[in-house]
């Protein structure tokens, strides 16, 4: 990937503007991307909707078809030189027809998108509230309307790190005045989250994509829930509980569970709000889950254990959010208990990679190790 980058930037100088200053993690999931759509090749479907989504997320970098041939020819090279003398004439000319063929997909799927949405939108920050020393809540009105369905995220660009966009779950249900709340946890090192939760303030401008994601509320609403928000991963179930309530206005009250979970107590950034949302909706039980506090008067323990001890699954859709480690944990621990189809959280590889430790490489930068 370093020669592809170094290749693409040398042949066209003015492209490298339209990427960040740190290349690390484009290089990291280019290289996912592009294992994964070799990998599908044989299945057209699959290949086309993969380059579709590619196409719409690079649009927020300001990239356009003329762009496509340099990206292509780049990776042609890459080809070239690490295959040396192994790629034959033959195996030249099904990279080049490949190519050509992913160019084109990309190229119809920008266009078709460019039809219906702008690239990014401008956000003001219209309330910046410090929750914890580590924890913020930005509430962010976008300049044109923004579409989304509760449970997705949209990428954000703080003014800091320009071309650096990284992925918040909306933390509320569509609303009226078409205000979007995201909740930021800052992590050590990282660029994004601290320039979010300390170096922001009402006023100030962030640029926003457009929303993603395949968490939703489920259609049945024969079914309850039973929700896990570990950390800032009470985001996009908190915009799930917003959504089931609101719609409970019209047909069933859905019951819900929620478990809430932090270290400590002082982390759980958000119980007044949630008291709120209890208060106005009493199917609501809220379960605050303290991990090290032994003196907690809510539950004690990892926030998987304390959900395995939920009294029964039958009938429930589970939506669980949070670090990698504690989605992976709660839905390998209860994916015994329920179909697979019930079960619902983001793509676990996307949260994996958000926050892999970092080593130094030659240039000084920080480089995901292998
Ligand atoms: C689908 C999805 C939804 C997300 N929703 C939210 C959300 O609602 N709220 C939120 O705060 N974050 C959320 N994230 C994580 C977020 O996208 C960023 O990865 C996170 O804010 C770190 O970005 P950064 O630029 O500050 O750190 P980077 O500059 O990317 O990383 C710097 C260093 O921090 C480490 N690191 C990165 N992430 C973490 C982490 N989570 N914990 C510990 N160390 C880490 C890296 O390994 C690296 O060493 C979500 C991620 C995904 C994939």
């Amino acid at each position: 990937m370093e020669y592809l980058y170094a290749r693409l930037f040398a042949d066209n100088p003015g492209l490298r503007g339209l990427f960040p200053y740190t290349m690390t993690q484009t290089r990291v999931a280019v290289f996912g991307l592009l294992a994964r759509l070799v990998g599908m090749l044989d299945d057209e479907e699959a290949t086309q909707g993969a380059l579709g989504q590619l196409a719409r997320d690079h649009r927020k970098f300001g990239v356009k078809e003329k762009h496509y041939r340099p990206f292509f020819d780049a990776l042609f090279a890459m080809a070239e030189h690490v295959g040396g003398p192994v790629l034959t004439a033959e195996m030249a000319a099904a990279w080049r027809s490949a190519l050509d063929y992913f160019a084109a997909v990309m190229s119809a799927a920008a266009a078709v998108d460019a039809q219906s949405q702008p690239a990014w939108w401008t956000g003001e920050v219209v309330q910046h509230d410090r929750r914890t020393e580590t924890v913020a809540v930005l509430t962010i009105r976008p300049d044109r309307p923004l579409t989304y369905a509760a449970g997705q995220y949209i990428e954000v660009q703080a003014p800091r790190w320009p071309r650096v966009w990284r992925r918040y779950s909306i933390a509320n249900a569509p609303r009226e005045n078409g205000l979007i709340d995201i909740h930021v946890r800052a992590v050590p090192g990282g660029l994004v989250s601290n320039a979010l939760v300390s170096h922001c303030a009402t006023g100030d401008a962030v640029l926003l994509s457009s929303a993603r994601g395949d968490m939703a509320v489920p259609a049945d609403p024969g079914r309850d829930l039973v929700c896990v928000g570990g950390g800032t991963g009470l985001a996009p179930v908190k915009a799930i509980i917003e959504e089931v309530v609101g719609a409970a206005r019209h047909g069933r009250r859905r019951a819900i569970t929620l478990y809430v979970g932090a270290r400590r107590s002082r982390d759980l950034y958000d119980m007044r709000d949630l008291e709120t949302l209890r208060l106005a909706y009493p199917s609501l039980t809220v379960i605050p889950v303290a991990e090290h506090e032994l003196d907690f008067a809510g539950r004690v323990g990892r926030l998987p254990d304390v959900v395995w001890t939920h009294p029964s699954f039958r009938d429930c859709d589970v939506y669980v959010a949070g670090p990698a480690g504690l989605v992976s944990a709660t839905v390998k621990a209860l994916s015994r208990r329920l179909p697979g189809d019930r079960l619902h959280h983001d793509p676990l590889e996307a949260l994996q990679l958000a926050r892999r430790p970092a080593r130094p490489d030659a240039l000084g930068q920080s480089v995901p190790a292998s």
